[in-house]
């Protein structure tokens, strides 16, 4: 039977997406309510609380969140944040007794990573990553197909994730390195994660070649890699802030099967080489995703995406820099 208690979330760092994405996406739940909101910034506080009918008592800044660990109503807190300060705000939710939900990319480093699964081990509290695409029934009826491989060995793979935007102001955080800006923190995972997802495979190397674009000087604007995967197949991906490619496509012996296109909110259609075509998912990704989290947490599972799973794909976010710097394949 389905759980009767709904889980309590509180959204830490209210910009773009928890503001148009996330917080619209809670009326579409079964198991969670949006009930608490954790900000840096007073002047949103009013408009968060009138519309989502947050009272006074579940609304936080950075500098007293500890205090949330007395709040019965707050369960998980969802971290919403700049890349780099991911691990800050995971921590503090960890330590206050909290579920800890956090956007991809879920840190900097393989280091951070580990920090983050370890405070949540250590303090009894799950950790899943903002993995939507993993949550999304045509990405995980691909990731059954390879699986079960009914066309037989992979011979080829290609996945790109990318969206044709513009250099913002250059002090925003998606146009810092040491922030988590540029190309692969942002979009490389979706491909990295979709290869590593769809296939069942873990890369153990990769060379990667960073395209510069005027007005990008201190990030990846685009950045084309390779996967060296099991048995000798290289997948080859790419990702971009300024080019639109976007899709994910595996090549077999006897037939292939992709997501074209692979990342959108809305708007993902699978096919295959059997004439095999599965319309766009119809249901809201993000109420898809936070509700298998929530039921994690109401039933005690495992969740779908745990820590670990941010930490292999930072690991070759890491490797495919330093590939891209030398200008030589990186042995995982
Ligand atoms: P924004 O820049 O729009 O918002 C980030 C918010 O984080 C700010 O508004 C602020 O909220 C808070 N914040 C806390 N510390 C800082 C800091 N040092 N500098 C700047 N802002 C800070 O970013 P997005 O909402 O687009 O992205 C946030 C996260 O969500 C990223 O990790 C991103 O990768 C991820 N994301 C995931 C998507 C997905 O499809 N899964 C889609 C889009 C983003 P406040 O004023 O309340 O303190």
């Amino acid at each position: 039977a389905a759980p009767s208690k709904k889980v309590g979330v509180a959204l830490l760092g209210l910009g773009y997406y928890s503001t148009d994405v996330l917080a619209p996406a809670f009326k579409f739940t079964k198991h969670c309510k949006l009930k608490g909101i954790v900000t840096g910034s007073p002047s949103k506080i009013p408009s968060w609380q009138t519309r989502y009918g947050i009272s006074d008592g579940n609304v936080y800044t950075y500098d007293n969140m500890h205090s949330i660990a007395n709040n019965d109503e707050i369960d998980v807190v969802y971290v919403v944040t700049p890349t780099a300060t991911h691990l800050k705000f995971a921590l503090m939710a960890a330590a206050a007794g909290k579920h800890v939900w956090c956007e991809k990319p879920m840190a900097m480093t393989v280091k951070e990573c580990q920090g983050m699964i370890t405070a949540c081990k250590k303090n009894n509290v799950k950790l899943s990553i903002g993995y939507r695409m993993q949550h999304e029934p045509n990405t995980r009826a691909m990731a059954e197909l390879g699986a079960t491989n009914p066309f037989g060995n992979i011979q080829a793979v290609s996945a790109f994730a990318g969206y044709a935007g513009r250099a913002g102001p250059s002090d925003y955080w998606r146009m810092k390195p040491e922030m988590g800006g540029g190309a692969l923190y942002d979009m490389g995972v979706y491909a990295i994660n979709g290869v590593r997802y769809v296939t069942g495979l873990e890369p153990t190397a990769v060379k990667a070649r960073i395209e510069h674009t005027a007005g990008f000087d201190h990030v990846d604007a685009t950045t084309y890699f390779t996967l060296q995967l099991p048995s000798g197949v290289e997948a080859d991906c790419g990702t971009s802030v300024v080019k639109g490619f976007n899709h994910l496509k595996i090549q077999c012996k006897n037939g292939w099967y992709e997501l074209n296109p692979m990342q959108p909110y809305s708007g993902v259609v699978a096919k295959s080489s059997t004439g095999l075509v599965l319309p766009a998912f119809e249901g809201n990704q993000q109420a898809k995703q936070m509700d298998d989290d929530a039921l994690a947490i109401l039933l005690d599972k495992a969740v779908m995406v745990p820590g670990e799973e941010g930490l292999k794909d930072i690991n070759i976010v890491e490797k495919a820099f330093i590939s891209a710097n030398s200008n030589q394949a990186f042995v995982n």
